[in-house]
């Protein structure tokens, strides 16, 4: 549709000019307001998600088109005169299509990606509708009581405490730099130094134990917090990549000062747990401000396996938590979540306003996150949670497990082939013999198109990585992409 025509219908003399009118009579529901100008896009839209949707089964799982052809694809010069919307849109989505991922497919278990809850999908529509600013509950109300219920709702099925707070940020990353932040600012105060007012120069040294196998986020929080990675006291771990408790009490023992210990649930390659118990009462014991970085595996305790649950026994001892929304919970991009068991420390790191000492528990959003303006991740979240209830989020974290388990156990059957970790939750390493066959194997997977799973090095060998987040994967999904793996590592030790 032209701008002209967009015009033309505004001003459609059909339109009602007094809102208390009734609709008008175009409208295929009575109750229906006429269609806007933006229906027919709205339509193509829609029929376009679903083209993409129903292509999941089939189309090859990694993009087909890499980044030069998607320049080519999108580039030219930046148009003078304006065009239709709705042609613009199209002409996005055909040129899009091949270098699309299609990480929503079942068969997708490269990184830690989830896919999207078909609820999590249309709230998500629906925010970009609305396109609330989530920072103030004066201004999107809706959406503050969609956050401030969905926390209650996270914090029931992670087992945290239900005072703790809870701030809808982009992803792991950002959870653990708003967790982080609010570290900082506990561990500053007791040792008499007040952060955001003073900074860090000449601040009393921060000093943050973390094992070698902690996410690469941390290092990135500890650069934005203005700690450094060399704040960073190393601390071994085991072969699953457990934090060493041992190594911990001796790190803890070496210094005195402001301590902040980052423990692990779900380590990104193993899906291995810290214990979390043990770690949080030896830091605690000694002063420390414990945080766990549960971007995928906080979920295990949502599980209904109690031996899945047993994973994060004793996380609810520590005093901050990232989780993702994103990996195992099944909302769209963009969506994690930064907890903080004290709420007075987390206003007190974020907030804009005076006093601190807020004692209700009214507020506003933007009061536990780095940003300002932004979008209202509440709804999808809200919505993905109410569509599943309990039993539902149960149900997601022991199938992906139970699947996780069937492609470990179904890999290490093709000769040559073995399973590299303990798998305890969602991560499965595998490995194809030597280095350079599983590498290959790793290339092969890529341009077979059947499944994607990414390569990876664990312990200085070459792996290939298996992360299953998605919702929809079904024993199916597992057997193809077994037999994929079969049929390739057939070919790479066949010479072919
Ligand atoms: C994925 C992940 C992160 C980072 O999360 P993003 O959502 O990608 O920002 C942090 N820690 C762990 C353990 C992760 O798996």
């Amino acid at each position: 549709m032209a701008p002209d025509q967009a015009t033309e219908l505004v001003t459609d003399p059909a339109t009602p000019t007094n809102p208390a009118d009734p609709a008008p009579t175009n409208a295929a529901n009575p109750a229906d307001p006429a269609p806007t100008p933006t229906r027919a896009l709205l339509d193509e839209v829609a029929a376009t998600a679903d083209r993409f949707l129903g292509s999941l089964d089939e189309r090859p799982v990694w993009t087909r088109a890499g980044y030069d052809e998607m320049l080519a694809a999108f580039g030219g010069p930046l148009p003078d005169a304006p065009s239709d919307p709705a042609e613009v849109v199209a002409d996005l989505a055909r040129r899009a299509e091949p270098g699309l991922s299609a990480t929503p497919s079942g068969r997708f278990f490269g990184f830690v990606i989830g896919g999207v809850h078909p609820a999590g999908l249309g709230a998500d529509w629906l925010t970009s509708v609305w396109d609330q600013n989530a920072g103030l509950t004066s201004l999107a109300p809706a959406n503050a009581a969609c956050e401030a219920v969905a926390a209650g709702w996270l914090l029931e099925l992670l087992g945290l405490p239900a005072t703790a707070s809870v701030g809808f940020v982009t992803g792991g990353m950002q959870a653990n730099f708003t967790c982080l932040a609010a570290a900082r600012h506990d561990v500053l105060a007791r040792a008499g130094w007040d952060v955001e007012r003073r900074g860090l120069v000449a601040a009393p040294p921060v000093r943050v134990i973390a094992s070698v196998d902690r996410h690469g986020t941390v290092d990135l929080a500890l650069r934005y917090l203005g700690l450094g990675t060399e704040a960073v006291v190393e601390v071994a771990s085991d072969d699953e990549g457990r934090i060493d408790i041992d190594g911990l009490t001796d790190a803890l023992d070496a210094g005195t000062g402001p301590t902040i210990v980052c423990l692990q649930a779900g380590e990104v390659h193993t899906g291995a747990f810290d214990a979390l118990a043990t770690a949080s009462d030896l830091a605690h014991h000694r002063g420390a401000w414990v945080h766990v970085d549960g971007a995928f595996g906080l979920w295990a305790a949502a599980a209904g396996d109690p031996g899945i649950r047993a994973l994060v026994a004793g996380a609810d001892r520590a005093n901050s938590w990232a989780t993702d929304g994103h990996k195992t919970l099944n909302v769209p991009y963009d969506c994690g979540f930064a907890i903080v068991r004290d709420r007075v420390v987390h206003r007190a790191t974020f907030g804009v306003h005076g006093d601190y000492l807020i004692s209700s528990d009214a507020g506003d959003p933007m009061e536990l996150v780095p940003e300002f303006s932004r979008r209202a991740r509440g709804f999808p979240v809200w919505a993905v949670l109410r569509s599943l209830g309990r039993q539902g989020v149960a149900d997601l974290v022991d199938g992906l497990c139970r699947n996780a388990r069937r492609l470990a156990d179904g890999v290490a059957a093709i000769p040559g082939a073995s399973v590299v970790n303990d798998v305890v939750f969602t991560q499965v390493l595998l490995d194809f013999g030597d280095d350079a066959t599983t590498g290959e194997v790793a290339r092969r997977v890529l341009t077979d198109g059947t499944a994607v799973l990414t390569p990876a090095t664990w312990r200085g060998r070459a792996a290939l990585r298996c992360s299953v987040s998605n919702w929809s994967t079904t024993a199916d999904d597992i057997d193809r992409t077994v037999d994929a793996l079969a049929r390739i590592v057939g070919e790479v030790r066949g010479g072919a």
